[in-house]
């Protein structure tokens, strides 16, 4: 493979193409905005320059970065020679359903179409195709250029040898592929996201406050931020939509939304993105600030 697709160049698709580029590969980055591409340019030459004071690249290593991405605003155009199509488009199923059934149009049939999505059915996506047995889930964790797993995931069509490529290729870029299959929430947010929902339902029982919370989970479980601040980050309304994706997909009361992060969600406080969750963001220092609801 030479030629890399990524559509979207959000949060995840900067990182995507950035990796992808700076391992040599040829990188399209597509994008509806022209605004979004401007500013994922920006991000990936800023995040370069954190690598070079870091001494993991050089100057002429950032050169060659940039230097391997194009942007298109086009996707057509875009995912014209590519060997592979990484989505990281908003995550909304039907606008990802819209995506695939016009890459599997525009794209070689030799084209392997890979997706991001972080809950979305992945065999759901591969039936608006004609490809189903070559897509396949890649999920890469953000910042994508600093976290090392990619999740895997394997439609129930697909092949053992795309698989088995997509493997390879992310051990190319450095990183760390797990291979899963595809049911709800995959591993990650299988497993992480019942896990922030607790806490949120500890929140709300009163049996501990944030800070509390988020302390025995550090120094207790040894984790870098307690599961309230990293909700925080990954925004609560993802973290809702995931429960319910979670929810809806087994149909098993225990992954219920606690109802404390549904009026959150409902009343603006989705986390950095809004300026407050479960702390307060935006106050310009690194200080963790528990938003003032939250205070005792
Ligand atoms: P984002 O909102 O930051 O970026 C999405 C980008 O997609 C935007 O720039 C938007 O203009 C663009 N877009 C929308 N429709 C498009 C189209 N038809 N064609 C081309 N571009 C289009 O979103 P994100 O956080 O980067 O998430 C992208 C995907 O990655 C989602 O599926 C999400 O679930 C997944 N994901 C996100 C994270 C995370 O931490 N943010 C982690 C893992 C996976």
């Amino acid at each position: 493979m030479k030629n890399i697709a990524v559509i979207g160049s959000g949060t995840m698709g900067n990182g995507i193409a950035h990796v992808f580029a700076q391992t040599g590969y040829q990188v399209a980055l597509i994008d509806i905005s022209e605004d979004a591409l401007k500013k994922a340019l920006g991000t990936i030459e800023k995040n370069l320059d954190r690598q070079i004071n870091k001494e993991i690249i050089t100057e002429e290593g950032k050169k060659n970065t940039l230097n391997n991405i194009t942007t298109f605003t086009s996707t057509e155009e875009g995912v014209k020679n590519a060997d592979l199509v990484v989505e990281a488009a908003t995550e909304n199923i039907d606008l990802k359903l819209k995506i695939f059934q016009d890459l599997d149009k525009w794209c070689d049939a030799k084209t392997i179409l890979a997706t991001n999505t972080s809950s979305i059915s992945i065999t759901k996506i591969a039936a608006v195709t004609q490809r189903s047995e070559k897509v396949i889930g890649m999920h890469f964790m953000n910042p994508v250029p600093v976290m090392k797993l990619v999740e895997v995931i394997r439609g129930y069509n697909t092949t053992d040898e795309v698989t088995a490529q997509i493997m390879d290729l992310s051990k190319n870029l450095g990183k760390v592929p797990v291979e899963v299959n595809d049911y709800p929430g995959f591993v990650a947010n299988r497993i992480l996201m019942p896990m922030i929902n607790e806490a949120i339902y500890s929140l709300y029982e009163g049996v501990a406050g944030v800070e509390e919370i988020d302390t025995v989970m550090k120094l207790g479980m040894a984790h870098p931020m307690g599961p309230l601040q990293l909700a925080d980050f990954i925004g609560l309304d993802v973290c809702l939509s995931i429960l319910n994706v979670l929810y809806d997909g087994f149909g098993n009361p225990k992954y219920a939304p606690c109802p404390l992060l549904v009026n959150m969600v409902e009343a603006g406080h989705k986390g950095v993105k809004s300026g407050s969750g479960f702390y307060s963001w935006g106050h310009g220092t690194k200080d963790l600030i528990v938003a003032d609801r939250f205070k005792k």
